[in-house]
């Protein structure tokens, strides 16, 4: 485990076998969907990815590079990484958004904030980005949370996307704005997004299915209704998880 900010699913130490034999590939400027039942090991995936856990066997490749091989600040630049329910920290809008990239302009801000929806928070506050959030200032619904955690992810402007996308606590205009905005983003980049509704998967190009750390099945929504018993299951559900 890595630091704070590295918990997939809260604190601990992994000393079990999470994932076994998991194998897909993502192609450049595709979007595809993760599902699979609670525990199945969608986050474990994108922790990896991310480096926060190395794998005790196999390799993930971004563009043919094994990412043990990229420095930190080049995984960061390439990569960036949507935790659920990814916090608001104390403190501005424009200080929640220059987390990760310290030398954006406002420019750059308001141009986030446009592509997720987000313009009207500014719109509550005289100070504009200087707004401070929380409590004490602009309140954001976990919706709007959600969608600040991807413009603060989007101001890097990494070409690959992870989004652990957590649409259960929020109602129905929530979670469209939220599919907007992954939507929006999804243009010229390549995301993985472990999808919790089926409105979000049925549009991915290529759907995994995953269940007790395996591979269940690959494909588009309409094969794996199909090809896939789990998947049937799930989709008629709508919840994915
Ligand atoms: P999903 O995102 O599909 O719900 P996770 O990847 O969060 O699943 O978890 C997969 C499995 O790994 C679960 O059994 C979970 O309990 C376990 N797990 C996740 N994170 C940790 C951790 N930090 N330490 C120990 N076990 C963990
Ligand atoms: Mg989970
Ligand atoms: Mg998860």
């Amino acid at each position: 485990p890595g630091g704070v900010d590295a918990e997939p699913s809260g604190a601990g130490i992994l000393s079990q076998t999470v994932l076994r034999g998991v194998s897909f590939t993502v192609p450049r400027g595709k979007r595809v969907a993760l599902v699979g039942p609670s525990g199945a090991g969608k986050s474990t995936i994108l922790a990896l990815i991310e480096r926060f856990y190395d794998p005790t066997a196999g390799a993930i490749k971004v563009g043919g590079i094994d990412v043990k091989q990229l420095d930190r600040r080049a995984l960061r630049s390439q990569i960036g990484y949507v935790e659920q329910d990814a916090p608001v920290l104390a403190g501005s809008i424009r200080s929640n958004l220059l987390l990760a990239s310290p030398e954006a302009t406002d420019a750059q801000c308001v141009d986030v904030l446009r592509a997720v929806n987000l313009l009207e928070v500014l719109e509550r506050s005289p100070r504009g980005l200087d707004a401070p959030v929380g409590e004490e200032g602009v309140m954001l619904s976990g919706g709007e949370r959600q969608r600040l955690a991807i413009a603060r992810a989007l101001l890097v402007a990494p070409p690959i996307l992870l989004l652990d996308e957590s649409t259960s606590s929020l109602d129905g205009l929530n979670e469209q704005m939220l599919r907007e905005a992954i939507d929006a983003v999804a243009e010229n980049r390549t995301l993985i997004v472990i999808a919790h509704r089926l409105s979000t998967v049925v549009d991915s190009d290529q759907i995994v299915v995953l269940d007790h750390g395996r591979v269940v099945g690959v494909g588009t929504h309409s094969e794996l209704v199909v090809s896939t018993p789990l998947y049937r299951e799930l989709a008629k559900r709508q919840l994915l998880v």
